[in-house]
């Protein structure tokens, strides 16, 4: 009867059956895909507005599968949280990219910050401070070139957890940026005692803020609102003339996005880089 069921489901529903069978997959694939090296990090760089300085760059995973191609963090990323394949990824991104920014310093870069996403699933799990310890030791990267990055919505979940999560992060010298904020509703007394040093203004009010006043109002306001806390705010997404241009006379800190550079090889930072000193 189960055969029946399958071929009845295979024949009436072929579009269904193929999305899951495309979802059992990957999420097989995605178990062996750490073990068979197919995970790369790709770095975007953040640029300071004001001296045009690039003083950080953020690790962006990618799944180089050997048949089905370049797959996106956006389908396999939440994928990895559900099964928690995610702590053993994360914890490869994070030795990744301090190992790949210790290795440019090496190289004669001036230092610079590696910025790491860290997962909800990640953020949760009670051995991430000794994660994040064995990561700078294995690497030699000194804590102040770390910065994790964490979803305003994560923070939400568990104020009290995270405020003391991130305390102990902060007392290792490792810095925390806010992500995606402006989405996750978190409130204004509470942001005051996040131990953050950064909010990092969401593309999403980004892309249209050349002619959306109700995104000109959220970017200014989260900008104000960063400089009255002492706290730096980055736009991320940013890709025009247009967007540059009102960050620039909002005083806004710093930008990311396809504008400066796509996420680009650890190569190609070594190269941009040096083309920007000159
Ligand atoms: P995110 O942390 O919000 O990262 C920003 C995303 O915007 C990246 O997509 C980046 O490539 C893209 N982006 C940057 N500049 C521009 C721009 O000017 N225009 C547009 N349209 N997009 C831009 P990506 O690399 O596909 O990553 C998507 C999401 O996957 C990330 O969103 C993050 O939530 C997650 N992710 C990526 N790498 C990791 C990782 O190592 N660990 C975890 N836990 N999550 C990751
Ligand atoms: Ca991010
Ligand atoms: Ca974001
Ligand atoms: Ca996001």
């Amino acid at each position: 009867a189960k055969e029946l069921g399958r071929d009845n489901v295979q024949f009436y529903a072929p579009e269904l059956n193929s999305k899951n069978q495309e979802k059992f997959l990957l999420q097989e694939e995605l178990r062996n895909a750490l073990a068979r090296g197919e995970f790369v990090l790709l770095y975007q760089p953040q640029v300071d507005l004001r001296s045009g300085r690039v003083f950080a760059v953020e690790a962006l995973i990618r799944w180089q599968h050997p048949t089905l191609g370049l797959i996106s963090p956006m389908k396999f990323i939440p994928m990895a949280e559900e099964s928690g394949l995610i702590v053993p990824i994360g914890d490869w991104v994070l030795h990744e990219a301090c190992r790949q920014n210790k290795a440019w310093q090496d190289a004669g870069l001036p230092p610079m910050m590696v910025c790491v996403n860290v997962s909800a699933r990640q953020f949760k799990e009670p051995n991430l401070i000794s994660r994040v310890v064995n990561a700078l030791k294995d690497s030699g990267l000194e804590a102040q070139y770390l910065e994790l990055e964490v979803t305003e919505s994560l923070i939400m979940q568990d104020v009290d957890m995270a405020v003391a999560m991130m305390n102990e992060l902060q007392g290792l010298g490792v810095r925390i940026s806010i992500d995606d904020f402006g989405t996750g509703y978190s409130s204004l007394s509470a942001l005051k005692t996040f131990p953050v040093a950064r909010l990092k203004i969401d593309k999403s009010f980004i892309n249209d803020l050349a002619t959306d006043k109700n995104d000109q109002a959220v970017a200014s306001a989260v900008i104000s609102l960063g400089q009255k806390l002492h706290l730096r705010v980055i736009a991320e997404g940013v890709e025009t003339d247009d967007q540059v241009e009102f960050l620039r006379r909002n005083n806004c800190d710093e930008m990311q996005g396809y504008h400066f550079s796509k996420p680009i090889s650890a190569e190609n930072i070594a190269e941009l880089i040096d083309k920007v000193r000159g």
